[in-house]
């Protein structure tokens, strides 16, 4: 059901001039979700805000969506992006879903999230296009259905940052203010962002049908998921054993790359995770300095659950989660299907474990594959463990031609890793200049490091966005070498370390 634009021939008003320069935006969108049963959702639009205000708008997102918003003053863009106005046509609605949160099973959903729809694209793909912060739904239990400044304006950065690394995420479309105090620890300025993502379906949506006990809402939710992200899945003999495999293969590709470049999710729930093999919902999420697989940044993760090197490790268990809600249909007899269940997930160890290694060697310039590659790859990481170096810097320094140099690098023990090193690049076919070209496309010059974006996010909730826009300048190219970077490259100092994020819901 494709909503046409409707073209205004009516009377000058007030709601006509809206209309006309909302029309104009380009709008094309659709609603196939609503198309699953109405367990999956409650059509409610967001709450309308007191004194709304543009902060940010994505031109590039919105060009990729074939939306143009020039044409509209700043104001009209925050009305929009507040949803005090609805385009003509849109019908918002929240998704309801469940999730495991550290471990334990919840009946969650959109509690301050609204779709606005599903923007269709040229090429015939879909994009959801969602408010987060915009108002309560059914599904807010005690939460007031807002969100704040800076944690919006985190999620911005970050996913653009990710975007900009060549790791899938949703990305973001505009932050705007609402005029409105937020009550947390403190009063914070009330926030609005709008997101895109391939889809917000998630693991915990699978949780959510398969908790009703309702086999046809779990079939209906298979054949949606499918139909619209892995249609050449469709023919498979068992569909949701294929489309196990495929989100399972998905997750795995998107470990590595949170592993390449040191990402740090945060909140790894079941709700958090998409089936697209998007990375979704940025809470207290960081990037890692100083290399430990210990490293936990999120306030609320006093086990380190969600700790850097045990993410891997939470996608199977998540994965697992999967499996079980898609039981009934990957066989009609359960010991069938638990045991088809236990294979596929007890292969996600081996399937990890080879890409992983297979995107080490490109952050060494291993071109081809040798038996000793496991060992040098995790004696770089041991060296780099004890001597708490940085993870971003000692991988772009290796990147060049020449030794790096520093204390660290003159030492003997790393001088014997090096040599053995070299040795192994020599005895490969490949040339020093493609293993360092390649080197370069996998280890960034620049990450959005905790302390720089937290200072970003200080300056912006008082109103200074300077800071905030340099940051998401330099984030735009991050694997290229530039004077300009400089800044962004060091490490924290220990007075400006920061040890902890917040969640800030
Ligand atoms: P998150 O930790 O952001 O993934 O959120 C987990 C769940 O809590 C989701 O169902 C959210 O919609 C809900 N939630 C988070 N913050 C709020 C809030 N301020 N008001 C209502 N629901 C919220
Ligand atoms: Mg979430």
């Amino acid at each position: 059901m494709v909503k046409k634009p409707l073209y205004c021939t009516v009377i000058m008003t007030k709601k006509w001039n809206d209309n006309c320069k909302l029309n104009a935006c380009g709008f094309q969108l659709d609603y196939s979700y609503l198309d699953l049963p109405t367990a999956f959702y409650t059509k409610i639009n967001p709450s309308k805000v007191k004194l709304p205000t543009m902060v940010i708008l994505n031109d590039q997102v919105a060009n990729s969506l074939g939306l143009n918003f020039s044409h509209m003053t700043l104001k009209e863009q925050a009305k929009l992006f507040s949803g005090n106005v609805i385009p003509a046509g849109v019908e918002p609605f929240a998704q309801a879903y469940a999730g495991h949160q550290f471990g334990y099973f919840t009946k969650l959903g959109d509690g301050r999230a609204h779709m606005l729809g599903e923007q269709l694209l040229a090429d015939g793909s879909r994009m959801d296009i969602q408010f987060k912060g915009s108002g309560r739904t059914p599904y807010s239990r005690q939460g007031d259905g807002r969100a704040t400044l800076g944690p919006m304006l985190r999620e911005y950065i970050i996913s653009e940052a990710l975007y900009a690394l060549n790791i899938p995420t949703t990305r973001s479309l505009a932050v705007i203010t609402t005029g409105e105090d937020v009550i947390r620890e403190t009063l914070l300025p009330g926030a609005i962002l709008t997101r895109i993502a391939q889809s917000h379906i998630r693991v915990g949506t699978f949780e959510f049908a398969a908790a009703n006990r309702d086999e046809n809402l779990l079939t209906r939710l298979l054949t949606y998921t499918t139909n619209r992200h892995f249609p050449e899945l469709k023919s498979e003999k068992n569909v949701g054993l294929a489309f196990l495999e495929k989100v399972m293969n998905l997750q795995v590709d998107l470990m590595v790359h949170w592993m390449r470049v040191g990402f740090i999710h945060g909140v790894m729930n079941t709700d958090n995770m998409a089936i697209s093999g998007q990375t979704i919902d940025y809470g207290p999420c960081a990037f890692m300095d100083t290399y430990n697989p210990a490293t936990v940044f999120s306030s609320i993760d006093h086990a380190g659950r969600y700790c850097f090197g045990n993410q891997p490790n939470i996608a199977q268990w998540n994965l697992a989660r999967l499996a079980e809600a898609l039981l009934p249909l990957l066989d009609t007899d359960q010991s069938k299907a638990i045991e088809i269940a236990q294979d596929t997930i007890g292969s996600f160890k081996v399937l990890y474990q080879t890409k992983w290694l297979e995107m080490m060697r490109l952050k060494l310039g291993m071109l081809d594959s040798k038996p000793g590659d496991e060992q040098l790859i995790n004696n770089l990481l041991e060296w780099m463990k004890v001597n708490q170096t940085d993870y971003t810097n000692t991988f772009r320094e290796l990147s060049q031609l020449d030794k790096p140099v520093g204390k660290l690098y003159d030492r003997n023990d790393f001088n014997v890793w090096y040599k053995s090193w070299q040795d192994r690049l020599a005895e490969s076919k490949h040339d020093k200049k493609s293993a360092l070209r390649v080197m370069k496309q996998h280890n960034p010059a620049i990450i959005p490091r905790n302390h720089n974006v937290e200072a970003a996010l200080n300056a912006a909730v008082e109103g200074d966005l300077n800071g905030f826009q340099n940051l998401l300048d330099v984030l735009k190219t991050p694997y290229q070498d530039a004077d300009h970077l400089k800044p962004y490259q060091s490490p924290p100092k220990p007075s400006d370390q920061v040890y902890q994020t917040f969640c800030g819901t």
